[in-house]
Parts: structure tokens; C-alpha cells; sequence
């Protein structure tokens, strides 16, 4: 078994914080583990839940055809959530609960080493820039500690909010580019957030 294949058996029997009480399966997360590419979401949701797979739901389909966009297939890329157990009703993640879960987070990007992390709505984006709207900073990549952060909607906002779609698809098709530079970039700490690199 590999440190990540580990790593999953270990969050399926995960009992850090109440959401275990309450899941079917814990969702670790897939895919490549040479990927470049690490796409994080927020949490599983009812079918991720019943499958024990990341986005395998509406949010999801919509995410494959993004990738499809960029000639990606999900089987090339690592795609990840904040917490790992669907919260109740899919209410938003409580900080205690991404607490519990951060360590397996942060051992993904340790063991995969991506060249660009694309986090998926606020809750992954806030890992990066704690304080930052998303509105503001989505599609604006930031190197952090070598390794480039892309803040991207969450695909289900579109899904909800159809005038968001476009600026999704948008960004997206950035990524082939981002790839390509990312090991020349520049670290560039977004200046009113720079305390927060701290985190890292
Ligand atoms: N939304 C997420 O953030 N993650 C999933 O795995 C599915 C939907």
C-alpha cells in the first residue's frame, strides 16, 4: 500500500470529531498520486457520503466537464476535501471539524507535492488566505511555500448562481498556463495576508 492509500484507511476509521457518528463512509479523497494537480472541496456531500468518493454528485459532474475542458480526466488529477465526513444536512463545516481533519489535509499535499493546489470555494480557499472573499481573489494564483494556490468558485455555486458559470469555466481553462509556469512563478504573498503565510 502506498502512504496515501495509508493514509485513506486511516480517515475511514477516523473518530477526531462528531461527524463520524453520523457518516455512512469518510470520503479521503482520489486519484493520481503523481498528479499535478490537487483540486480541494469542502466536504462530501449525500452521495459522496454513500460512495466514499469526492464529488460524485451534481457538483462533481459539473467538475468533470470542467476538467474535460482542459483534456483532463479526474483519473489525472488528486481531488480532496477540507473534512472528510459529510457534515449533517451538508451544513457548513464547523471550525472544530476542520480542525480535526486538518492533519490528513495537510499529509495529502506533504505525500502528493502538486504543482498547483486549486481550492474549491471559501472553506479551501480560507486554508491559504484566511481572510480573503472569494469574489475578490478567485482566479489569482498565489505561490506559497513552492507550491501554487488557484482559488477557484466552488462548482456547485455555479450550479445555484448560473452568473457564475462562465467566470468558472474562465477560470479553468487557466490552469493548462499556470501549469506550465508554476515553477518559474515568483512567491508572491498577497500583501494584506501576508501574516497569514504563518499558517504554512
Ligand atoms: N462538494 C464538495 O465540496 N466536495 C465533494 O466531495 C462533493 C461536493
Amino acid at each position: 500500500m502506498s502512504e496515501l492509500e495509508v493514509l485513506a484507511a486511516e480517515i475511514a476509521k477516523c473518530t477526531q470529531c462528531l461527524l463520524h457518528q453520523g457518516r455512512t463512509k469518510a470520503v479521503p479523497g482520489e486519484g493520481a498520486e503523481n498528479a499535478d494537480i490537487m483540486f480541494i472541496g469542502e466536504a462530501p456531500g449525500f452521495h459522496e457520503d454513500q460512495q466514499g468518493r469526492p464529488f460524485v454528485g451534481a457538483a462533481g459532474k459539473f467538475l468533470d466537464e470542467l476538467l474535460d475542458s482542459i483534456n483532463l480526466k479526474r483519473e489525472q488529477v488528486f481531488i480532496a476535501n477540507v473534512i472528510k465526513c459529510r457534515p449533517p444536512g451538508n451544513r457548513d463545516p464547523l471550525p472544530e471539524e476542520m480542525e480535526a481533519c486538518k492533519p490528513f489535509l495537510d499529509r495529502q499535499i506533504e505525500l502528493l507535492r502538486p504543482k498547483l493546489i486549486v481550492t474549491l470555494g471559501r472553506f479551501s480557499m480560507a486554508r491559504a488566505f484566511p481572510k480573503a472573499r472569494i469574489s475578490h481573489i478567485h482566479g489569482q494564483p498565489r505561490k506559497i511555500g513552492g507550491v501554487v494556490y488557484y482559488p477557484m468558485y466552488h462548482p456547485a455555486a455555479a450550479l445555484h448562481q448560473p452568473s457564475l458559470r462562465r467566470t468558472v469555466e474562465e477560470d479553468m481553462r487557466r490552469i493548462p498556463e499556470l501549469i506550465e509556469q508554476a515553477a518559474q512563478m515568483a512567491e508572491t504573498p498577497p500583501p494584506a495576508e501576508a501574516e497569514q503565510l504563518r499558517l504554512f
